[in-house]
Order: C-alpha cells, then structure tokens, then sequence
C-alpha cells in the first residue's frame, strides 16, 4: 500500500516565530502513522529553523520554489543544491508561481530536473485555468505540462516525483467553485494514462498522484477515495492546525479502513 501524502503548503504566510508555533500545535494534534507522509512547506526563511525544530518521525519539509542552477550570479534565488540538507521536497510550478511569475513550462522543466539532480522530490503541480477548462482544453494543458516538466527524467526517477493535480479554478475558492470528485477522477486517470504513454504501465502505476484545490477537512476524504489519488495539498486550511489535524486524520482513518 502507498503512503499517503498530505503537503502543507503555507504560501507566503507566518514569520519565523509563527511558523515554530504552528508546527507546534501540529506536533499537539497529530500522530505519526506509519503510512502517512505529512509534509510542511513553509516560507524559504523558517526552513532551516523547522529543520532542527520539528519531529522527523511525523513530519518532512518541502521549499515552495527553488532556483534550477546550482550556484551563480542569480541575486535573490535560492538553489536546490543550497536547499538538498534541509528538505526532502519542493514544489514546483505551482500556479501562484505561473500565474504571478509568468513561469514558463522550459522553467519548470529546468526546475523539476534540478531538484531530482539534487536528490529532492519535486511535487509537480499542474493544472488548467477556468478559461482553459471552459474552452475544453483540460485534457491538452495537462498533457504539455507533463511531457514538458517531465521530459528530462528517466523512469528510476519518476518514482521520487509527486504530481499534483491542481486545477487553478479551484485553489482558494473556499465556499466558491470547488472540483467535483468526479472531474478529478477524469483528470487522474488522464495523468496516469499520460505517464503509460511516456513511461510504460509500472511507471503509471508507482507515480504519485495528489490533489489540491480548497481541501479542507469536510471534503478530503472524498478526494482521498478516488482510486489512485495518493494523497492532497492543502493551502489555506494548512494554516489552521485544527483544521489540518483533522485533515491528516481523516487520511488515517481512511487507511486504516482499507487495511
Ligand atoms: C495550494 O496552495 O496549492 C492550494 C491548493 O491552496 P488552497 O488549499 O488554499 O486552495
């Protein structure tokens, strides 16, 4: 059985010293379980101070970004090299990143190729628009934004990869549009069928898949139970320890069940 995934994504949220308190409270109310991989992704400052802070045996870091060269002449970035001690993952493409930093799909493959250079998981995130997905162009979007995030990555890598199915329309719209389990149903199946066609049936079958977009702790299970969704990053809610406690428990539950 897979371990399931459950990424915090903090955003450009909570100084140092509130982050060391959420994790904190996240300590209080989470349990470690052995087939969850809970995952925080804090601001790129209160990395290394987390890293000495928290519990590994329940939690991991992830950066939310990272620079694709190693070292250079690039003022204000940081590397995934200067990052590969303190974080076992790292965002990459998020639509935040897209959408404010005009990031481009070469960038992200540049991204996504350094940070598996460099021994960190990327967590991939892909996704379409509104106007995308209202001119019915789901399917296309997703299939360039992996044949290109993917295309320098063998199938021994694609086994340290997290995608994650994020549909922009539907990130941060709490009592707004949210995704039905049933598109995202389609949309796995289709990033699944996507990696068959570039990777074969065992690679379709080891990648992660995970979902996002307004998770909160009434709805995850329903996206946790479609079959071959791994897992889900959570935003807003993430800053919310009750909120995420109750998130990584539902997960639990669910396991367990399954057992
Ligand atoms: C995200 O930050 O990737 C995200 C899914 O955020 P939210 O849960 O707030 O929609």
């Amino acid at each position: 059985m897979k371990k399931t995934l459950i990424v915090a994504n903090w955003k450009m949220n909570l100084t140092t010293h509130q982050a060391s308190t959420l994790v904190h409270r996240y300590n209080q109310v989470i349990t470690g379980h052995q087939n969850i991989e809970v995952v925080i992704a804090p601001s790129t400052l209160s990395l290394q101070p987390l890293s000495i802070e928290l519990d590994r045996r329940k939690f991991r870091l992830a950066a939310q970004d990272a620079y694709p060269k190693d070292e250079g002449p690039y003022t204000g970035e940081v590397s995934f090299a200067m990052l590969r001690d303190l974080v076992h993952y790292c965002i990459v493409g998020h639509s935040a990143r897209r959408v404010y930093f005009g990031e481009s799909l070469e960038l992200i493959r540049d991204k996504v190729g350094a940070a598996v250079r460099n021994g960190i998981c990327p967590i991939i995130c892909i996704g379409e628009t509104k106007h995308e997905r209202d001119s019915g162009e789901t399917k296309q979007v997703i299939h360039d934004q992996i044949t290109t995030a993917l295309k320098n990555i063998t199938s021994d890598e694609l086994e340290t990869i997290v995608i994650a199915y994020e549909p922009v329309w539907a990130i941060s719209t709490f009592q707004g549009e949210v995704a039905k389990p049933d598109d995202m149903q389609k949309a796995i199946d289709y990033i699944r069928f996507q990696i068959k066609e570039l990777y074969g049936a065992h690679a379709a079958e080891v990648v992660r898949v995970i979902y996002g977009g307004s998770v909160n702790e009434q709805d995850v299970r329903a996206y946790l139970e479609l079959p071959g969704c791994d897992g889900v990053l959570v935003g807003a809610a993430s800053l919310n320890y009750a909120k995420f406690g109750a998130i990584v428990d539902s997960a639990y539950r669910l396991q367990h069940e399954q057992l």
